[in-house]
Parts: C-alpha cells; sequence; structure tokens
C-alpha cells in the first residue's frame, strides 16, 4: 500500500488505472480506524479494481474546537490495518494541501442538512462535510464512493449533492457495525469511561425498542419516540433529540408507514454519540 500526501501524487497513481478502465473505489474517513471502517474497506476491496481510502481530519467539519484537538488520531495503527485488507492507496493529506491559502468555496446542500445533526451541531457542519466529500471525489474520480449508514444523515446529504452537482460517482451505504452490546462503533466511543461505555448501551436498546413498537403495530411516531426516550432516561441519558423521520428526507412524519428512520443524538458522560436504525413497516394499515 502506498501512502500519498498530494493530490498531484494520487492522480499520477490513478492515472493509468483510470485509462484501463479500472474500477476505482474511494472510501472517505478520518482515521481512528475501527471495525466500521474496515467493513467499508474490504466491501472496496470486494467490488473494485484500485481501492482508495482517504485519511482526513477535516477541520472545516467541526462546530467545536476542543472536538478538533480530541479528535483520536493514530495514523500509522490505521496505515497497517488499511494494508492487511490490501487497500492500494492511503490518500492521507495535509490540512494545507485539502484548504490552501485563499480558500474561499463552500458547497451547501440546502434543506436537508436544516434538520438533526444540522440543527444540532450548526450548518457549519454539514456544508464542511459536502465540501470536503465533494473535493475528494473530484480529486479521486472513483466510479464508487463508500458510506456508513452510521452517519444516515450524512448519507442522505451525500446522495442529494452527487445527484444535484451531477457528479459521477455511485454512492454505496453500508450497514452499521455494533460491539457485542448493540454501541454503534465510533473513533469517539474510546473517549468513554468504563461506566459511561456500559450505559451508552442504551442508545442502540432506544432504537430497538422503538423499532420493536413498530414491529407489534404502533404506527404513532410519538408513540414510538416515547419508548426509545423511556430506554435513555432509564440509564440516566438525556438525548439532544431523538425522532422519528422519513428515510429519504429526514422529513417529520405525522404516521409510521413505509421505511422509517429513528435517529436519536445524546451526550453519554462528556462524548456525543449519534445512531439510527432504518425501520421497515408495512404500508397502510399492516393488514393482509
Ligand atoms: P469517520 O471516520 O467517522 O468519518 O467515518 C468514515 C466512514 O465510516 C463514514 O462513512 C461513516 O459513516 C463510516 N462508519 C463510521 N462508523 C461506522 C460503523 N460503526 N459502521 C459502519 N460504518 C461506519
Amino acid at each position: 500500500m502506498d501512502v500519498i500526501r498530494t493530490v498531484a501524487g494520487l492522480r499520477a497513481q490513478l492515472l493509468a488505472p483510470r485509462r484501463a478502465g479500472h474500477r476505482i473505489g474511494l472510501v472517505p474517513t478520518m482515521g481512528s480506524f475501527h471495525e466500521g471502517h474496515l467493513s467499508l474497506m474490504r466491501r472496496a476491496r470486494h467490488d473494485c479494481d484500485v481501492v482508495v481510502v482517504s485519511l482526513f481530519v477535516n477541520p472545516m467539519q467541526f462546530n467545536d474546537a476542543s472536538d478538533l484537538v480530541a479528535y483520536p488520531r493514530d495514523p500509522e495503527r490505521d496505515a497497517g490495518l488499511a494494508a492487511d485488507i490490501g487497500v492500494d492507496y492511503l490518500f492521507a493529506p495535509a490540512v494545507e494541501e485539502v484548504y490552501p491559502p485563499g480558500f474561499a468555496t463552500t458547497v451547501s446542500v440546502a434543506g436537508l442538512t436544516d434538520t438533526l445533526e444540522g440543527a444540532h451541531r450548526g450548518r457549519a457542519h454539514f456544508d464542511g462535510v459536502a465540501t470536503v466529500v465533494t473535493k475528494l471525489f473530484n480529486m479521486v474520480g472513483p466510479d464508487v464512493a463508500y458510506f456508513g449508514q452510521k452517519d444516515a444523515q450524512q448519507a442522505v446529504v451525500v446522495r442529494r449533492l452527487v445527484r444535484d452537482l451531477d457528479i459521477p460517482v455511485a454512492i454505496e451505504v453500508c450497514p452499521t457495525v455494533r460491539e457485542a452490546d448493540g454501541l454503534a462503533m465510533s473513533s469517539r466511543n474510546v473517549h468513554l469511561s468504563p461506566p459511561d461505555r456500559g450505559r451508552a448501551a442504551a442508545l442502540h436498546r432506544a432504537l430497538s425498542a422503538a423499532r420493536d413498537a413498530v414491529r407489534a403495530g404502533e404506527r404513532d411516531p410519538r408513540a414510538a419516540r416515547e419508548r426509545a426516550l423511556a430506554e435513555l432516561t432509564s440509564d440516566g441519558i438525556e438525548p439532544e433529540y431523538v425522532e422519528l423521520v422519513s428515510a429519504d428526507e429526514l422529513a417529520p412524519i405525522e404516521r409510521i408507514d413505509g421505511d422509517v428512520l429513528a435517529v436519536l443524538a445524546a451526550p453519554v458522560g462528556g462524548t456525543r454519540l449519534i445512531d439510527n436504525e432504518l425501520i421497515q413497516a408495512p404500508n397502510g394499515d399492516g393488514r393482509p
């Protein structure tokens, strides 16, 4: 595996495979790899001729400067893990390579980014995500890019920006990888103290409670939401939000019908965690 630091170096490496018609896959990451990241890399390795993993802790998407400083980083371990999977190129540019002096352009996806994470982290978060993802697509020129369902709103935003800007890349969204107790893997989990690590399993239990209620016939999103909320509060967790929204537009729903997304964000100890669960409810009354 080659570690590449510059856009020019990356383009030089990808020229020949692109001309040969090889399928190029991109896995964008901020590093500190866990099984969630590795699952995306394995999927890309399976699907593509050339696999590029980007490793860039994007300052533009951090709304909190202390969160950026504290963000876990372990580039040497990351390089070893990516190499073991058979990644071809680890693209790890410096901040100045991505944002040179005078950088002045922002990609902003309206509407979809006003709610949930956008509402709680502020507009700058998804502007930072949309801008860096657009840049990575232009730098790499992948045929396909892999994202995790773990960041459900990010996946919806990326699909929209690709459609709106006619970027010729297929977006694959891969399932959330979880710990044995259901906690979604996240680079931020290392910040959890042992007691908080135990309590953090309540996030997945809350989403499962909402899902079970829907499976049992609940069609009122407020009632399903209450079930989730009860799981969190019983563990002393005060969420920033718990919502059931439409899976495609992330819009509020009046009645549970078809695919809905249960989403939540909650601080556990000092660590802000997010999770979601796609729930399939039968259309209509659910009657045969
Ligand atoms: P990050 O490094 O946190 O920006 O994540 C890089 C990619 O990995 C994003 O597309 C995430 O959605 C995805 N990802 C993060 N955690 C998980 C997980 N537990 N399961 C699957 N994908 C994940």
